[in-house]
């Protein structure tokens, strides 16, 4: 059983701060900021590629209303709202999750500097007619 289902199942502690029909929200163990916490499905699924429709669908509407909440409760100068898919992504646990990660003028964190690639444009258009091909 994977990390997340063992906190679901209440055989591993957590902070919880919201709870429905499909998800518990937690505190992230390791925060990168004050506040951070995890959006988690009850229902096991490794992360997007296998996400039930109906999670997909609820998740949003949970994340601006906790953002709002810890916008009102914290402070917060901004947020941040990141999801890892697969190793490469950065994912570690391999239970859908959405990260919360409020940001504040006052704190010097980086989570996202990402490099760019030099494509031409008519490499990008090239990459958004093979997309285009699949949808
Ligand atoms: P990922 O890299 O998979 O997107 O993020 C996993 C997150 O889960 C990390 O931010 C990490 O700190 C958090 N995490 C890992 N183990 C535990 C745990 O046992 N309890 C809680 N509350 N968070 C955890
Ligand atoms: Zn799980």
């Amino acid at each position: 059983m994977c990390i997340f289902c063992k906190i679901l199942n209440k055989e591993i502690p957590s902070t919880q701060v919201y709870e429905d029909d499909l998800f518990v929200v937690i505190m992230d163990i390791f925060p990168i900021s004050r506040g951070h916490m995890l959006i988690v499905p009850k229902e096991h699924c490794e992360n997007i590629f296998d996400l039930p429709e109906h999670i997909a669908k609820n998740i949003y509407p949970l994340a601006k209303k906790l953002s709002i909440c810890v916008s009102k409760a914290l402070g917060t100068d901004g947020i941040n709202i990141l999801q890892n898919n697969g190793e490469i992504a950065g994912q570690e646990v391999f239970h859908f999750h959405l990260h919360i990660i409020p940001r504040y003028k006052d704190e010097d964190i980086q989570i996202s500097k990402p490099t760019r690639l030099k494509l031409e444009a008519s490499e990008i258009e090239e990459i958004a007619q093979k997309i285009k091909n699949v949808i």
